[in-house]
């Protein structure tokens, strides 16, 4: 969970890296960073915390350049560090390169453990590191060779954007995992930008152009954009859950707008999970559209019943369990008159360890409600992510070792019901615009089918199951 964007051939081009890190904040609000380059050398400033938060103006004139790359980070491989804020940046034989890096590889540790033998000191406990040492190690002349030289020996999920004195470079795994598009901005002779998402691209006024298509190398820099196909080629499996829940609704991916995919999720939902109910009322902001959507094939009245306070960042930022405990209440507040004496179907769009839903439910049963039905619009999550959603361990999510009757039981909702797999899919698929089939996703967090090998990581992965 992070997002990455970069810049060719713009005279501010750290100003608007800046404001796409802006419009890719969902992605990522543990740390940001920027790297710019003036031809000659690379600058950088990385800090933990916000984008406007991080960066001054002053910090952002000490970026002087026509080409920058920036990154927002959620911390899944690698603690929560300064020294793992990226873009990660280096010196070697051939110059200066720095590398910013949504997903997560799956056999880093195996790389580093063998790097770390042969003498490599690594400065961070980044997997994104060891394609840095890579990279620096190859042979190739080219930096696009030293980087698919690099690649070629890493498994998992990629989308990255590198920065060298003279090119930008964008790469994406071979499976499509993570997002990627290109665009361009207005007045330049051909695509210069590219970002996680394209919503990066309207608040600097970009088009965006198309996709970066899985395995695709894109170099830009003063001889226009090559693109290449260095990795070899495997079937598209981009990750479901940044249709559910991660991307932004307004963006745009493989033809459909989030929104409406996600409206189409609460349609679907309210023809496999129907309840008997007075209002339907989403968990603001992540089940806004599913409810939309459950509401309008339902024939029920859509109300916010609940008020999400914009003052506090999302409850899931702080890692600790007690912080995220405290941060519902702090976020959410029920609509006491719009609620009272209904029978209310609650629309979420996950349940990951349960304790939001609990809360929730408690919330809106202690505002008046007679009953409270849970609907998620989404399977329930039983699988970790080892491509960089941040669900880590089968202990901690509730799927994993309950049915829905003791998850319903747990959170005390009348009632719950979750979407299929299949009518996931399929209302995904059949979002207006949607390019792409259902075998084209990675749904692995929900059916366990990993489309890349995992050898999971040693330590703390097989705990007890957890207890209700
Ligand atoms: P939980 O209390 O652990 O069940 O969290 C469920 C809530 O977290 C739902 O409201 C989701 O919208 C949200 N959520 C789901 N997955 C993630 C994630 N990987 N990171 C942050 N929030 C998430």
């Amino acid at each position: 969970m992070c997002g990455v964007f970069g810049v060719y051939g713009h005279p501010e081009a750290a100003k608007l890296t800046y404001l796409g890190l802006h419009a890719l904040q969902h992605r990522g609000q543990e740390s940001a960073g920027i790297i710019s380059s003036d031809g000659k050398r690379l600058y950088a400033h990385r800090a933990m915390g916000l984008v406007h938060d991080t960066f001054t103006p002053a910090d952002l004139s000490g970026l002087p350049g026509a080409a920058s790359i920036g990154h927002v980070r959620y911390s899944t491989a690698g603690g929560s560090h300064i020294k793992n804020a990226q873009p990660l940046a280096v010196e070697y034989a051939r110059g200066a390169i720095a590398i910013a890096h949504n997903g997560n590889l799956t056999n880093a540790e195996e790389i580093r453990e063998k790097l770390e033998a042969r003498g490599s000191i690594f400065q961070s406990n980044a997997d994104t590191e060891v394609i840095v040492h890579l990279l620096a190690m190859s042979t190739q002349r080219a930096v696009e060779d030293r980087i698919a030289d690099a690649l070629v020996q890493v498994r998992g999920a990629y989308s990255l954007v590198f920065l060298t004195e003279d090119a930008l470079i964008a790469v994406r795994d071979p499976m499509g995992i993570r997002p990627l598009v290109l665009g361009m901005l207005p007045g330049a002779k051909g695509p210069n930008v590219v970002a996680s998402e394209p919503t990066a691209f309207d608040l600097i006024d970009a088009k965006p152009v198309r996709e970066i298509a899985p395995g695709e190398m894109i170099v830009i820099d003063e001889n226009g954009l090559r693109t290449s196909s260095p990795l070899a080629a495997t079937p598209r499996k981009s990750c479901v859950f940044e249709y559910v829940y991660f991307a932004r609704p307004d963006s745009k991916l493989s033809g459909a707008t989030v929104y409406e995919v996600r409206k189409n999720l609460g349609r679907r939902l309210a023809q496999e999970q129907p309840a008997a109910c007075d209002i339907v009322i989403p968990v603001p902001d992540s089940g806004v559209p599913a409810a939309m959507g459950y509401a309008e094939k339902a024939g029920v009245p859509f109300e916010l019943g609940l008020i999400r306070s914009h003052y506090v960042g999302r409850t899931f930022i702080e890692p600790e369990q007690s912080i995220r405990h405290f941060g519902v209440k702090l976020k959410l507040n029920p609509v006491g008159d719009t609620i009272r004496g209904k029978r209310v179907v609650v629309i979420d769009d996950s349940i990951v360890r349960g304790t939001t839903s609990r809360k929730i439910v408690k919330m809106v049963r202690d505002a008046g409600a007679k009953e409270v039905h849970m609907r998620i619009s989404s399977p329930p999550i039983r699988w970790p992510c080892f491509y960089g959603i941040d669900t880590p361990t089968r202990s901690e999510l509730v799927g994993s070792s309950h049915t829905n009757e003791e998850i319903s039981r747990y959170i005390t909702a009348d009632s719950l019901g979750y979407l299929s797999l299949e009518g996931m899919l399929d209302a995904v698929t059949r979002t207006p615009g949607f390019e792409r089939g259902p075998a084209e996703f990675c749904h692995a967090c929900f059916s366990g089918d990993y489309p890349i090998d995992v050898t999971p990581p040693s330590k703390g992965r097989q705990l007890p199951l957890l207890r209700l």
